[in-house]
């Protein structure tokens, strides 16, 4: 028995519409479309990130620019929560810890830069491409 994900059939029984409320995408009816501000690059206004439910699409006019069906947009939005996520424990600090929360659980010595995260994503990325 496979395991495997068989995504045809998942884009099937879940429309994108179900999807962007699974992923918390809150947005308003406009006519045959679903809009609303871009959960990804947090582009305002109500023309920003548009779901064309009758085609299974979504696209952002704003800055990410980023688009695809359902499978694209729920994978767009599980590395938004990854990035923000690892920016807010090895980045930003915490005033009550006076540190990060990385620093302060013991996971790293330093306090990392912006710069150093985007350099060890970018190599996350190439050693999967290699
Ligand atoms: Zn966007």
């Amino acid at each position: 028995m496979s395991h495997a994900i068989d995504f045809g059939e998942l884009k099937q029984r879940v429309s994108i519409e179900r999807a962007a409320g699974l992923l918390g995408i809150k947005l308003t009816k406009n006519g045959p479309q679903l809009r609303g501000p871009c959960p990804l690059c947090k582009a305002g206004g109500d023309r920003a990130f548009v779901i064309t439910p009758a085609k299974g699409l979504y696209y952002c006019f704003g800055a990410c620019g980023k688009g695809g069906d359902a499978i694209t947009m729920a994978a767009n939005h599980a590395h938004s929560v990854a990035i923000h996520t690892m920016h807010y424990n090895f980045v930003r600090i915490r005033q009550t810890l006076r540190c990060t929360p990385a620093k302060a659980a013991g996971v790293t010595t330093t306090l990392w830069e912006l710069a150093e995260m985007v350099k060890a994503l970018e190599a996350c990325e190439a050693s999967k491409d290699a």
